[in-house]
């Protein structure tokens, strides 16, 4: 997953933090994995957003177009799965959520 990354090797911002009881909760979500694949943590992920560049980077840079892609991380492992839209939609609002109950 070679485009989650910054150019200097560190996450994206994260969006928030989705809780795996949450996310086992949504129908729309049972894509994901509620044990991490790469370190078996089971608590949360973090959900990034972020736009990347399509094609040649260094040619045009500006007219090439950017599209935004999204992503969940474990915490606490280098493991990174891409979302679909409406994936990503769904953990917003539950990220969203907790940030105002605090839980994040
Ligand atoms: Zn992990």
């Amino acid at each position: 997953m070679k485009e989650f990354y910054n150019k200097d090797h560190s996450k994206p911002t994260s969006q928030g933090t989705a809780l795996i009881n949450q996310i086992k909760e949504s129908p729309l979500l049972d894509r994901i994995n509620p044990t991490c694949e790469g370190c078996g943590q089971n608590h949360s992920y973090l959900i990034h957003k972020k736009k990347v560049y399509e094609g040649n980077k260094n040619f045009f840079r500006l007219l090439v177009p950017r599209k935004t892609r999204y992503y969940i991380s474990c915490p606490q492992c280098s493991f990174v799965m891409e979302l679909d839209y409406d994936e990503y939609q769904a953990l917003k609002i539950i990220a969203d959520q907790n940030q105002i109950r605090g839980k994040s």
